[in-house]
């Protein structure tokens, strides 16, 4: 790193940022599982950091969109005990909030975590939000739990999910994600889940167009009425679909570094983002998985900056924006609380 570099980076570590799109499952860094392993039990395959780093972070592996999912299964069924799951979830918004992340909306699959029946969801949940509500109130960050379910996992352990959070009191989830794997699993099954949520008021976000086309951001968005789209970049192929975008005014979280390894662009600077923006399709930067990735929020902005020339002012824009599409219940307190952050 040279002086302008080290300056730029210390510049934007400390520049306040929201994040709408990083998963919990993908924010566990490899010392991390080590060290809850050794001292709360769990599988891993490798117990020391440096033989499980590439097994669970993507390094130097040829980019594609299976392989990164694939970092997934690792540690599908890894915890052991509550105090396992309450850790996690604590040190990933310490983390977030270390990297001068103000509003985080963090999403996790309670069915992820339940590793297959040995918990039950609802518990999960509670231990879940305990640790984000202390990790709140200890860091200056706040947190917005968006509950996942997975393409992959199949509609009927997806409705399981949805009826006990829907049943839950207010403050535990404020919108509803649909992840997995696109290239395999159309969204159209989990059509009377996205249905329920929108009955339910809370906010709708689809992975979608990321491995996928536009065909899938077009359906995301006109059957299943979703707020924002996860990824979406392949919306780019379809100008009258970004009319739409536009005028309903759906923000595509976008995710640099993720869409890289993933394979779905060759390069940041061929990133669809800068002909997202000169249609006014509304994005934010956002990390997916940062661990996975190996990257914190201020490696996307830096790639921002550096590949695609974004300008602090841009930056600020990002961030303004990101905040008008918050599935925070309270919107408009929430930008009177953090707009001022990038005057
Ligand atoms: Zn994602």
């Amino acid at each position: 790193m040279n002086m302008n570099r080290d300056k730029l980076y210390a510049q934007i570590k400390q520049f306040p940022k929201v994040d709408l799109h990083r998963h919990l499952e993908g924010s566990i860094l490899p010392e991390t599982f080590v060290e809850i392993a050794r001292n709360y039990g769990g599988d891993l395959p490798a117990y020391d950091v440096e033989t499980l780093r590439p097994l669970i972070q993507v390094s130097d592996d040829p980019p594609g969109f299976h392989n990164f999912l694939s970092k997934f299964k690792v540690f599908r069924c890894f915890y052991s005990c509550r105090e396992a799951v309450e850790e996690v979830a604590f040190r990933a918004v310490q983390e977030a909030a270390e990297d001068s992340v103000k509003y985080l909306e963090l999403r996790y699959s309670p069915t992820h975590f339940a590793c297959s029946g040995r918990f039950s969801e609802r518990d999960v949940v509670d231990w879940i939000q305990g640790a984000l509500n202390r990790a709140g109130k200890t860091f200056d960050i706040i947190v917005v739990p968006i509950v996942t379910i997975s393409r992959d996992y199949g509609v009927a352990l997806a409705e399981e999910t949805v009826t006990m959070a829907a049943n839950l009191p207010p403050g535990f989830f404020y919108g509803l994600d649909l992840a997995g794997d696109e290239l395999t699993n159309q969204a159209r099954p989990f059509a009377k889940i996205f249905e329920m949520i929108k009955k339910n008021g809370l906010g709708l976000t689809i992975h979608a167009g990321e491995a996928g086309g536009a065909a899938n951001v077009r359906e995301a968005v006109a059957d299943f009425h979703a707020d924002r789209i996860g990824h979406g970049i392949w919306a780019v192929q379809d100008i009258s679909l970004l009319e739409i975008l536009r005028e309903r005014n759906i923000l595509l979280e976008v995710c640099l570094t993720s869409n890289l390894q993933t394979g779905v662009v060759s390069s940041i600077k061929s990133h669809p983002i800068k002909k997202l923006l000169e249609y006014n399709v509304p994005v934010s930067l956002n990390t997916d998985d940062p661990a996975i990735s190996g990257i914190v929020l201020t490696d996307e902005y830096i790639r921002a900056v550096e590949e695609l020339a974004f300008t602090m002012d841009d930056l600020k824009t990002l961030n303004r924006v990101a905040l008008d599409h918050a599935f925070y219940p309270d919107r408009e307190a929430l930008k009177k609380r953090l707009y001022h952050l990038w005057d």
